[in-house]
Order: C-alpha cells, then sequence, then structure tokens
C-alpha cells in the first residue's frame, strides 16, 4: 500500500505528466512568463466552465478577496460580516483594508456561516457579508442573497474551497459556487481541488463594470499602458500557473467525483459509529469534498489523531484556534465565549485524507483503524 497523504499530489501528477509537462513546456520556449496567451485562455476555459460573464485571474486567493473589496470601494470603517470559523486569509483582508471585522459563528451541522447570526450582526454601517463555502459545501445563498438584498448588501463569496461545487436553487436552477453573490473569488493553491504548481487565484462577476474595475487593480490600477486610473497591486497568475491550470481543469470533474466516492465510502464506514458526526450534506448544494470532516464526540478527538498518526494515517485539524483568540486579532476586542460554536468545532472537527487517488487498500486501512480506536476505548 502506498503511503498515506492528506492530499497526493505526487501521484496525481505522474498520471497527468505527459500533458503537464507539454504545456510547461511550451510556456517556456515562448518565454511568455506574464500575461502570456495561457492566461486569457484559461480565463476562458474557466469562464465557461463557471458559467458566468467574466473570470479574472490573480496571483492567488487572497489577493482575490483583497481586490474584491477594493474593486467594491469598501472604506475604513465599512464592517464586514464574515464567518469566525476558516482560513484566516478571509478575515486578514477585511483587517488590512482597515474596515471592520464582524465575526459570526457557524452552523455547528454544515460548518458554513449561520444566517441567523449574520442577520443578528447587521448594523446601519453594514456593507458586505463574505459567507465561505467551507470544505467544499456551499453556505445557504439563497438565504444571503435575500438578507443581502433587503439591507443593500454587497455579497462577497470566499469560494476556494469550492471550485465546481453547484447551488441547487428551489426552482431547479444551478449556479457555481462564487458566480451567486455580487463577486466571488476562488484560490489555485496547490492542495485546492483545482491547484496549480504554486499561486493563484481568480475573481467571478457577472458585472461588466465591476469586471474592468478587477482586472485594472490586479494589474497596478492600469488602463492602457503607463496610464493608471485605480491605485492598484501586483497581483497576476503566472503564464506557467495558467498552462498547468488548463490542463486540470480538464480533469476538475473527474477529481470531484472521486472526492465524493471517498466521502461515501467513509460516510458508510462510519454510519454505524456513534462516537463520530460524519459531515452533513444539504439539499441546496453540491459537495466537492475539499476535506472530509467529521466532529468527534466525548473530548476524544486528539486521542484519535494520535492513534492515526501511530498507524501512519495523517489527519488535520481545520481549524484548530478560533481566530478571535487568535493574538493579530485580539484587537476586535471578542471575549472567550462569545462563540460557542466555533469554539466547539475547534475541539472536535477532524479531517481525513482526501483526494482523487485515494486507494480502497487506504480507505479500509483508514475505516479500521478509526473503528478500532473506539472499539478499544
Ligand atoms: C486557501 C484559502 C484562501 C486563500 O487562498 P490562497 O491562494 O492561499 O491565498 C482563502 N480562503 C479560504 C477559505 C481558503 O481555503
Amino acid at each position: 500500500m502506498r503511503e498515506i497523504q492528506m492530499v497526493d499530489l505526487q501521484v496525481q501528477y505522474v498520471k497527468l505528466a505527459s500533458e503537464i509537462d507539454e504545456a510547461i513546456g511550451s510556456v517556456l520556449k515562448s518565454t511568455a512568463f506574464i500575461r502570456g496567451p495561457e492566461v486569457r485562455l484559461f480565463e476562458e476555459e474557466l469562464q465557461k466552465y463557471m458559467n458566468v460573464p467574466y473570470v479574472i485571474s490573480c496571483a492567488n486567493g487572497t489577493d482575490a478577496l483583497q481586490i474584491a473589496m477594493m474593486a467594491l470601494g469598501l472604506k475604513p470603517g465599512d464592517e464586514v460580516i464574515t464567518t469566525n470559523f476558516t482560513f484566516i486569509a478571509t478575515v486578514e483582508v477585511v483587517a488590512l483594508l482597515g474596515l471592520k471585522l464582524v465575526l459570526v459563528d457557524p452552523d455547528p451541522h454544515t460548518y458554513n456561516i449561520s444566517v441567523d447570526r449574520i442577520r443578528k450582526a447587521i448594523t446601519p454601517r453594514t456593507r458586505a457579508i463574505v459567507p465561505v463555502h467551507l470544505f467544499g459545501q456551499c453556505a445557504d445563498m439563497e438565504s444571503i442573497m435575500k438578507l443581502a438584498l433587503k439591507h443593500n448588501l454587497y455579497v462577497i463569496e470566499d469560494a476556494a474551497q469550492a471550485t465546481g461545487t453547484d447551488y441547487i436553487f428551489p426552482n431547479g436552477i444551478y449556479r457555481k459556487a462564487g458566480t451567486i453573490g455580487t463577486i466571488g473569488t476562488t484560490s489555485f493553491f496547490p492542495s485546492k481541488n483545482l491547484g496549480c504548481y504554486g499561486d493563484g487565484g481568480a475573481l467571478y462577476t457577472i458585472d461588466e463594470s465591476l469586471a474592468k474595475k478587477v482586472r485594472s487593480i490586479a494589474n497596478h490600477g492600469m488602463k492602457a499602458r503607463y496610464q493608471y486610473i485605480d491605485i492598484g497591486v501586483n497581483s497576476r497568475l503566472d503564464t506557467l500557473q495558467a498552462a498547468i491550470l488548463r490542463v486540470k481543469l480538464r480533469h476538475l470533474d473527474e477529481f470531484n467525483s472521486a472526492r465524493k466516492a471517498v466521502a461515501d465510502f467513509y460516510d458508510e464506514a462510519f454510519s454505524g459509529c456513534n462516537s463520530v458526526i460524519v459531515p452533513e450534506r444539504v439539499k441546496y448544494s453540491s459537495h466537492i469534498f475539499h476535506q472530509y470532516t467529521l466532529r468527534i464526540k466525548n473530548n476524544k478527538r486528539d486521542a484519535l489523531k494520535s492513534y492515526l498518526e501511530s498507524k501512519k494515517i495523517p489527519a488535520m485539524i481545520y481549524y484548530p484556534g478560533p481566530l478571535h483568540l487568535q493574538e493579530a486579532y485580539r484587537y476586535l476586542g471578542y471575549s472567550e465565549n462569545d462563540f460557542p460554536v466555533t469554539s466547539q468545532l475547534c475541539k472536535e472537527v477532524l479531517s481525513l485524507p482526501m483526494h482523487p487517488d485515494m486507494e480502497q487498500e487506504q480507505l479500509d486501512y483508514i475505516a479500521v483503524n478509526v473503528l478500532n480506536f473506539f472499539e478499544d476505548q
């Protein structure tokens, strides 16, 4: 049996090597490393896949969030509501731009931002909501969009973990995660569902003037050569990364279905085990399982993690500490017990190995060991 990895990029590369090497080779020969033709081609292909009018690539998913907030013209003091249970990038950019970060608890079953908590956090100074489609499943976008419409707020979807997830409206219409709000962002960090071989990111919007603004800001605020209309940043997707992403985008649906098959196996394997709670799947979204995250009951999470490690099974805690208790975010003035759901999740969650190339033998071995741990208790 191959050594188990949380994400096995090596086995994926070996499978795609001929296509990837050819793509990289052709960029090397062209030497068009910045803004080469592959960047525009990748944007066009992603735009078709996402079924959204505008896709603008950039250097990474964190920049994508920052550029989105800059393009919307958010100003210091404007309040931005987001979840306390996310990767740091989501909140970091809010703080960096001098916006007022308003954190709320997630829903304990879906791990996604709680609409009820958003509603309670809205004030006259609220300008935007940032739902994160955590672990590959959409937040409750219908309710969030209704709330945003009522209070005239922007919705910035952080879809870094949900490239390829479908949101399903009650009337049966499907939309890709990231294309429902005012603007959506994603990341192509290597371990994301659509990952490159370095950093990369993109923004999605249906609004033409917003798309222009985003494109300008991501490239130094430049309209024509040496003519600057916005204060911008240097955030472009490398041509090499775009060439790699073009190859991987062709396989994305296949990768995401393989992840789902792994999740189905785990769900089934743990269905009789009442010491763990398997991730909830909602009606209004598909799930692409960026992570397969269990909740471990009775304070056994850390012991299970060590046990699995002793069996050479990696398992990770996403996320171990509530953001409001991180040193850098103490200035927000929240107190320890302000976010009971986040605090509980941080103590209970454990993500198991999840990637498209897991072998049945590995899956059986993981399941048996998780179950053995609880039988021995
Ligand atoms: C990965 C990630 C980001 C940031 O992406 P980078 O490309 O690493 O900057 C933002 N938000 C979430 C939820 C993420 O998982």
